[in-house]
């Protein structure tokens, strides 16, 4: 998500005639685009931030300081006395505004909104396309209902639009990017509805939901791969997994983050499902995947978010999470240490797990996933996989599968980035796979 945001603000920058310094100093503007979903990363941000004022007063120089991202009120007073501006991410449609007002001599562009802002298109393999932003979930531990406002989604019409030029960009794989894309909708009005789910066309007042979207996508006709992160497990619909497994651009991969594996906790993380409803959509979305998808596409991957240490968590909550983490199989887990943060409900709970325990949690879960992930691989040793490839570092190439495991093959004398290749398996790492290029 911050990642689209840089290319969104590189891309008004570029329109308002900035061009890229090749080094920080050399720079007229620096903008620090955050995010303050851990601590750690606003540290780092200040820091950053911090740095680039030293410099401009070291070197009496002029340079101009923004910071935008996901910014809490509280660090946004600390943020100032170091920046000349302090901008919501929500609202940097307005950035030609604030730049004039910082004495910058640019076109005056009007730019509607946050989610109306195009990207900096560039030649790229991968291309993330956002579909909605805000949150209105509230989980207790987490910030961006706070930061990025409620949830907002965007005109299909301009996704698929955004799509198509990312393709025309040499893009291959498109990841559709919101907090939570699976309670995507849209209310087609009275728009110029360009676009068909399926070949029938929509009518006025059709509402789009993500499922709905999702084939769109899928019906544009160009060879490509479909992600997306992330989705909550309570919009997971049956509509919408009978809808994944159907699109055969969808790839057989999905991060569905559980948070933790014991009902008490999840509820004090106000996530409103039970480890027994988790259970049952993995199982749904297995057999979705069996029922429609043939031979290694049958097996789906299936990767989660889990914190550790949150408030009250005690060593009989985390075995729980550590038995569900077994029982998945997940192939690929991001674990974080609870992280406390103002303005969320939990942080007025003790932050009771000392960061020992927490590092301690972290290691048991990961040595439990790296051995689950691992398992997975194995399956697709000898097999012939279609890879993605993405860079080549020191005689090698690496890539993904649509499973979304790294490969590492030999490279070729040809260039082969950006391409989709064969290659055959093997070796299974727990982290990824090893081959050899079919030619
Ligand atoms: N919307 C997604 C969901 O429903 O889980 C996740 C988006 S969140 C920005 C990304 C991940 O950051 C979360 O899945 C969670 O594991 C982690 N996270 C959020 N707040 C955190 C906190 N206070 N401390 C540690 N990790 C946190
Ligand atoms: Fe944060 Fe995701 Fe919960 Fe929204 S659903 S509050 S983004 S963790």
């Amino acid at each position: 998500m911050n990642k689209n945001d840089s290319q969104r603000i590189a891309k008004i920058l570029e329109m308002l005639g900035f061009k890229k310094a090749s080094k920080e100093n050399e720079a007229d503007l620096v903008v620090v685009n955050m995010c303050s979903v851990r601590q750690s990363a606003v540290d780092r941000a200040f820091s950053k931030t911090q740095n680039a004022k030293r410099k401009t007063q070291n070197h009496n120089s002029k340079v101009k300081i923004i910071v935008t991202g996901c910014i809490l009120q509280k660090d946004k007073e600390r943020f100032k006395k170091f920046a000349d501006a302090v901008v919501d991410v929500q609202n940097i449609h307005n950035l030609p505004q604030i730049l004039s007002k910082l004495d910058f001599k640019i076109p005056q562009i009007k730019i509607k909104d946050y989610l109306k802002i195009e990207p900096k298109y560039e030649i790229s393999p991968v291309a993330y396309v956002p579909i909605m932003t805000g949150c209105n979930n509230f989980c207790s531990y987490c910030v961006v209902p706070y930061t990025r406002g409620r949830e907002r989604s965007r005109d299909p019409n301009e996704i698929i639009c955004e799509v198509k030029k990312w393709l025309d960009h040499g893009a291959k794989e498109i990841w559709l990017l919101g907090q939570n894309v699976n309670s995507y909708k849209f209310k087609m009005q009275n728009t110029k509805c360009k676009i068909s789910v399926q070949n029938s066309k929509l009518s006025e007042s059709t509402e789009i939901n993500f499922a709905q979207l999702l084939k769109m996508v899928n019906n544009i006709k160009r060879d490509f791969w479909i992600r997306f992160t992330s989705s909550h497990p309570k919009d997971l619909t049956d509509e919408l997994i009978e809808t994944m497994a159907k699109c055969e651009k969808v790839t057989p991969y999905i991060n569905l983050p559980v948070q933790s594996g014991d009902d008490e906790i999840l509820k004090k993380m106000n996530r409103p499902y039970t480890v027994a409803h988790y259970k049952k959509l993995i199982k749904k979305l297995r057999s979705a995947f069996k029922k429609y998808r043939e031979e290694l596409e049958s097996e789906l991957a299936i990767s989660t978010d889990i914190i550790v240490g949150f408030p009250g968590e005690k060593r009989k909550h985390f075995e729980n999470t550590k038995k569900l983490v077994k029982e998945i199989g997940f192939f690929m887990a991001y674990i974080a240490q609870y992280s406390p943060r103002p303005q969320t409900a939990a942080y007025h709970l003790k932050d009771d797990v000392t960061w020992q325990e927490k590092e301690r949690r972290e290691k048991e879960l990961t040595k439990i996933v790296r051995e689950s992930g691992l398992k997975f691989n194995k399956k697709f040793v000898g097999k012939t996989v279609l890879v993605l490839v993405l860079e080549k570092k020191k005689g090698f190439y690496f890539g993904k599968t649509r499973h979304y495991q790294t490969v590492k093959f030999r490279a070729e004398k040809e260039n082969s980035i950006g391409k989709f290749v064969k290659v055959k398996v093997k070796k299974a790492l727990d982290f990824g796979l090893e081959g050899k290029l079919i030619k």
